[in-house]
C-alpha cells in the first residue's frame, strides 16, 4: 500500500488504459478521482467497484477534455473533494485515422485539443498543489507515436510527439519540487481505441478480426503481443514509486519492442 493517503487523478479512466491505471493506484492505496466520458449509471459501477475492491475513497469529477475551463474545474473539484492531488495521470485521448489530405480540419483541432492542449491544461492546474506539499507525480500517457510515427495519423503522431516534449520541460520545472513528470507509451493495448481500428481496417480489406489482429502485432510489435491495460497500470504504479524518485522527463515504452526497429 505504498500510495496510501495519496490521490491520484486520472483522465479518461471510464475506460482502456485510464482504468487500468486508476485501479493499479487504487490497489497501493491511492485514493482516486476518475474522468471521463460514458453511461452515468457505468461510470458509478466502476466508481463503486473501486471504492469497494481496495477500500479506497472513489469518485467521479466529470470534464470535457476539449475545454479548457471544465479541465481546470475538474482539478478544483477533485483536491476539494479528496483534499489534494498528488498524482495526476493525463490519459484521456482519441484517434482520427485518415491521409492528410483528406483529414478533416475540425478532427485535427479535436486530437489535438484532448490528446495536447489538455495535458497542458490538467498539469498548469494540478502543479501549484504539488509545489505546495512539496510531493506530485505528474505520468502522461503518450505512445509509440509519441517517439515514432505512422501514416494516416498525423495529428495523433503531432500530439503524442508534443507530449513526450512537453513531459520533459515539466521535469525541468518541477525539478527540486518534489515532483516528476514522465511518460508511458504503450503499444497497441486491445481498448475500445484499437477495437475501432480494427473494425475499420476488417471492414476496409474484408479480412477477419483475428486476421487484422495478427497484421497490426506483425506490423509493429516484435513480441507479438497486446500489452494489457493492468501492464501500464504496472508501469503507473512503478513511476509513483520511491524507487522511481529520481527519474523524470523520461519516456518508458511498453510497446513489445515497437520503437527498437
Ligand atoms: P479508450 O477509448 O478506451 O479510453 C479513452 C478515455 O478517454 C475514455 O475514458 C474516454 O471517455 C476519455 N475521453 C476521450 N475523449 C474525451 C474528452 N473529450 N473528454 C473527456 N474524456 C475523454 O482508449 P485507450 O486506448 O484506453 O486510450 C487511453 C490513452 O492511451 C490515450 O491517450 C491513447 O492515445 C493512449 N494509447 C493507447 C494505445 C492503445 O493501443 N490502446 C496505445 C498507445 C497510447
Amino acid at each position: 500500500m505504498a500510495l496510501k493517503g495519496k490521490v491520484a487523478l486520472v483522465t479518461g479512466s471510464t475506460s482502456g488504459i485510464g482504468l487500468g491505471i486508476a485501479r493499479a493506484l487504487a490497489a497501493e492505496g491511492a485514493d482516486i478521482a476518475m474522468s471521463g466520458f460514458g453511461d452515468a449509471a457505468a461510470i458509478e459501477a466502476l466508481r463503486a467497484s473501486i471504492a469497494a475492491d481496495f477500500g479506497v475513497l472513489a469518485i467521479y469529477v466529470p470534464a470535457d477534455m476539449a475545454v479548457p475551463a471544465e479541465i481546470a474545474a475538474m482539478v478544483t473539484a477533485a483536491a476539494a473533494q479528496l483534499g489534494s492531488v498528488d498524482i495526476l495521470v493525463n490519459n484521456a485521448g482519441i484517434q482520427f485515422v485518415s491521409p492528410i489530405e483528406t483529414f478533416p480540419d475540425d478532427q485535427w483541432d479535436k486530437v489535438i485539443a484532448v490528446n495536447l492542449s489538455a495535458v497542458f491544461h490538467a498539469t498548469k492546474a494540478a502543479i501549484p498543489g504539488m509545489r505546495a506539499r512539496g510531493w506530485g507525480r505528474i505520468i502522461n500517457i503518450a505512445s509509440a507515436h509519441g517517439l515514432v510515427a505512422s501514416g494516416q495519423k498525423v495529428a495523433y503522431v503531432a500530439a503524442k510527439h508534443g507530449v513526450v516534449g512537453m513531459t520533459k520541460v515539466t521535469a525541468i520545472e518541477m525539478a527540486g519540487a518534489g515532483t516528476t513528470c514522465n511518460a508511458i507509451c504503450p503499444g497497441w493495448v486491445l481498448t475500445p481505441l484499437v477495437e475501432k481500428q480494427l473494425n475499420a481496417r476488417a471492414a476496409e480489406t474484408g479480412q477477419s478480426i483475428a486476421a487484422v489482429k495478427e497484421a497490426f502485432l506483425a506490423e509493429k510489435q516484435p513480441l507479438h503481443e497486446f500489452s494489457t491495460a493492468e501492464q501500464i497500470g504496472a508501469s503507473a504504479v512503478f513511476l509513483c514509486s520511491e524507487g522511481a524518485r529520481t527519474i523524470t522527463g523520461t519516456s518508458l515504452s511498453v510497446d513489445g519492442g515497437w520503437v527498437i526497429q
